[in-house]
């Protein structure tokens, strides 16, 4: 797969013509023993997750976990955590937590000056464009998206040539170079209102095309889109929920709109991860299966112990990139900064920002 090009070579000058590295410099590896230390200082992250994570497993985590924290303390850094990572990521070592934008609005409030971004490339840059002059980097340089990867910012520009005066608006599971084309962004949570607001009869939404007719099939605006899909939502078939619902009837099932919209037919709910979440928490439904990427399930299970999860498991593995060690290894050598050029990072702010501004 190949990454977006407004990123820098690993390794390449980029500020005041120093590298990450030179700029912070490299730190020593920890002891990772599984010390009484460790175990007192974990003791209360694993309560968290002893749902998820068997006893037995938490001498092998824990010395990561605990070095990690005490490295983000040493580097000013703070981790932003995808609601898709692993619950000893999610759990252990993420100061926020959340879906991308929520993790890229967080990070401007803080005063770190290191992001470390457990999530997939996009999310990185989207972190590097609201937060230019904090050092973003990412835990495995090749975490990248289907989606995101689906669309270049020379498509969309031939798009609006052949549409001209349609408004385009872009999932925000897009490159810096693409958000820079676009006229506004949108999520998953806002999609329909950010659809409507421009009150036209039609509008592009691109380039999840599942997402653009799930949205479509709730509003009067024609939504055209772009032939662009998650590889991790697409697989559930209408077919799979329905069998499922035979084995288990009492089962509530809630989907992400990334998935086809006969999927989210047959859904008790659909919403954006954050809608997911709050469904769950707040419903409390005796069994619920969670049609989105297997470790949210895992996340949301940690904190809602009386609910029982059934887990149809589709895992990202762009997501599944950023690991525990791989963290560790980013604190320590400052490898993998994401950055954006300055111009492109100009114009896809002002398409994030005006959907921030719409305050819906
Ligand atoms: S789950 Fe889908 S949209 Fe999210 S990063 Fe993976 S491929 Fe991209």
């Amino acid at each position: 797969m190949t990454i977006a090009q407004t990123t820098a070579p690993v390794g390449t000058p980029i500020k005041d013509g120093l590298s990450a590295l030179d700029r912070y410099g490299k730190l020593n590896r920890p002891d990772l023993s599984y010390t009484a230390e460790v175990a007192e200082a974990t003791a209360p992250i694993y309560q968290k997750v002893k749902h998820i994570i068997p006893e037995i497993e938490w001498p092998a985590l824990a010395p990561t976990i605990h070095a990690i924290n005490k490295l983000k303390k040493e580097r000013n850094a703070v981790i932003l955590a995808h609601n898709y990572m692993t619950p000893d990521i999610f759990h252990g070592v993420a100061d926020i937590v959340g879906d991308s934008l929520q993790l890229a609005i967080e990070a401007t409030r803080t005063d770190a000056d290191v992001i470390v971004q457990c999530g997939v490339h996009f999310m990185a840059e989207t972190s590097k464009i609201l937060s230019p002059e904090k050092t973003v980097l990412i835990p495995d340089m090749k975490a990248g998206c289907s989606l995101a990867e689906s669309i270049t910012g020379a498509d969309v520009r031939a798009l609006r040539e052949r549409n001209p005066g349609v408004p385009i608006i872009t999932y925000v599971n897009t490159s810096a170079d693409v958000k820079a084309e676009c006229d506004i962004c949108c999520t998953s949570s806002n999609a329909l209102q950010v659809v409507e607001s421009f009150g036209v009869d039609k509008v592009f939404l691109i380039p999840d095309k599942y997402l653009a007719a799930n949205v479509g099939n709730k509003t009067d605006v024609e939504v055209l889109t772009w032939d662009g899909a998650c590889e991790v939502h697409e697989r559930f078939t209408a077919q799979e929920l329905r069998d499922y619902r035979k084995i288990e009837p009492k089962v509530k099932i809630i989907a992400h709109p990334e998935c086809p919209p006969e999927v989210v037919a047959e859904a008790d709910f659909a919403g954006s991860t954050a809608h997911m979440i709050d469904w769950v928490k707040t419903k409390q439904p005796e069994k619920v299966m969670m049609i989105t990427e297997c470790s949210m399930a895992d996340n949301v299970a940690s904190e809602t112990p009386e609910v029982n999860f059934i887990r149809p498991c589709n895992l990202c593995p762009h997501m599944k990139r950023i690991t525990l060690d791989k963290i560790l290894d980013t604190l320590l050598e400052m490898k993998d900064e994401v950055v954006v050029d300055p111009v492109i990072a100009d114009k896809a702010r002002v398409a994030v920002e005006r959907m921030i501004n719409l305050k819906i």
